[in-house]
């Protein structure tokens, strides 16, 4: 592996990455949980709403449930290309309603949104704890974590369903999906009254919330010989946890300028003004160039000498389902980042911007894989497109192979989190 990126390394990569998952239940936390990361590594914040003076050196801004950071060198010329890693901070699950207190036949209930494209089945009989952030009357924001077991989506029990195997789980999302969180009868304010007490408040103090509920079962090592990973939001923490990684531990004295934008609402097609359909990198990277002084010459300089690697998680092959995958191209957990093609671009990558990060897996000595979909599947899509798009950017769509993509909690491989920190550690720094 290349000695540019030993400063500050983790012991033990997979560890680092279940402890980011954990206490990350909301892209707020993952943020938060990301600052924090760099914050230890010696990067300043900067407020969007500020004069941008200086911004060399590891800095990072926080927009909601994104964030974009960077290291950048001294006296790098305002034409410097950038390195940048993308990932998302949302993944699928259940969100508060504005009037969340309900209940039926002397059940409370909590009344719930599907977020995303949540394999729905998953988040039943699960304990749920709540997270997410609440706007006080002050106009302060304040993270809420209950990480507790809290509320729960009880499934029909079998007597009372009997083709419920033949015939597969059937729910609705909006009569079979509200968790319980106690007996009794459901008063208007109920949470938001819990939520205060959490905080220690006063119930009158929460404005507004965005809420959501998690399992809370803690991330695990799996397998007979440990060489698997279990937890939530794989999809794609495994990402954002790599991706700042690398920009938190390069020196940024390489010829390019490592950044990572962690984006929110990719799971509901990015189009927001903190998903990768907004403006927030574009404007960070115009920041950076008028900072140094730079013209809109230097700015399309910088923009077309520099590359995008859209990490986000790629379909392990399945050993009950092996027909879901083209033959010559079946990835497996531990097999290192997979590359993904599609030619109708759905994903970003050609052969160009592919060579850029396996030349950067060699340099690193992680072992890499390609996907492409079978051609009567259809195929997910990233942020890599719409940045490309976005941005007229060179990009590259990879991320490490699992199984149970959306679902509650997914299954990848516990090497790969050490690969794919290398490999993009070595894109963002390259020789
Ligand atoms: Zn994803």
């Amino acid at each position: 592996m290349c000695t540019r990126h030993q400063t500050g390394a983790v012991p033990d990569p997979t560890d680092s990455l279940l402890a980011f998952i954990a206490s990350s239940p909301s892209p707020y936390h993952a943020v938060a949980t990301a600052a924090a990361r760099l914050e230890a590594a010696g990067f300043k914040p900067l407020d969007e709403a500020d004069a941008w003076g200086d911004v060399t050196g590891g800095r990072y801004v926080v927009r909601g449930g994104a964030l974009v950071a960077w290291r950048l060198p001294d006296g790098a010329a305002p034409h410097t290309p950038f390195r940048v890693v993308g990932a998302h901070t949302d993944s699928p699950n259940l969100r508060l309603k504005p009037h969340p207190d309900t209940g039926n036949v002397g059940w409370r209930q909590l009344a719930v949104e599907v977020y995303g494209g949540a394999l729905l089945n998953s988040w039943l009989d699960r304990d749920l704890g709540l997270s997410g952030r609440v706007v006080l009357r002050d106009g302060s924001v304040r993270l809420v974590l209950v990480d507790r077991p809290l509320a729960r989506v009880p499934q029909l029990a079998i007597h009372l369903d009997r083709e419920v195997n033949e015939r597969g789980v059937l729910l609705d999302k909006q009569a079979h999906l509200t968790p319980v969180w106690g007996l009794g009868s459901a008063a208007d304010g109920d949470l938001e009254a819990f939520v205060a007490a959490e905080l220690d408040v006063a119930a009158g103090e929460i404005a507004a919330f965005d809420l959501m509920l998690h399992d809370l079962t803690r991330p695990s090592r799996l397998g007979v010989d440990g060489e698997l990973i279990a937890a939530a939001r794989l999809d794609n923490l495994f990402s954002c946890w790599a991706g700042v990684e690398a920009v938190a531990t390069t020196t940024g004295d390489g010829p390019a300028i490592p950044v990572v934008c962690l984006f929110d609402h990719e799971e509901v097609g990015s189009a927001s003004a903190t998903g990768a359909a907004g403006p927030l990198l574009e404007i960070v990277i115009d920041r950076l160039v008028g900072a140094r002084s730079g013209t809109g010459e230097d700015r399309h300089r910088a923009l077309a000498a520099s590359v995008c690697v859209s990490a986000d998680m790629a379909h392990a092959v399945h050993p009950n389902y092996a027909e879901r995958h083209e033959p010559a191209h079946r990835p497996l957990p531990n097999g290192g980042p997979v590359v993904k093609v599609n030619a109708n671009q759905r994903y970003a990558t050609d052969a160009t911007t592919e060579v850029v990060f396996t030349r950067a897996c060699e340099q690193a000595g992680v072992p890499w894989q390609v996907f492409v979909s079978r051609n009567n599947m259809p195929c997910g899509s990233t942020i890599g497109p719409i940045t490309a798009t976005r941005l007229g950017m060179a990009t590259v769509d990879i991320g490490c192979a699992q199984l149970s993509m959306h679902s509650a909690r997914e299954l990848a491989g516990a090497r790969d989190p050490g690969y794919l920190a290398g490999a993009l550690a070595a894109f963002v720094a390259p020789g």
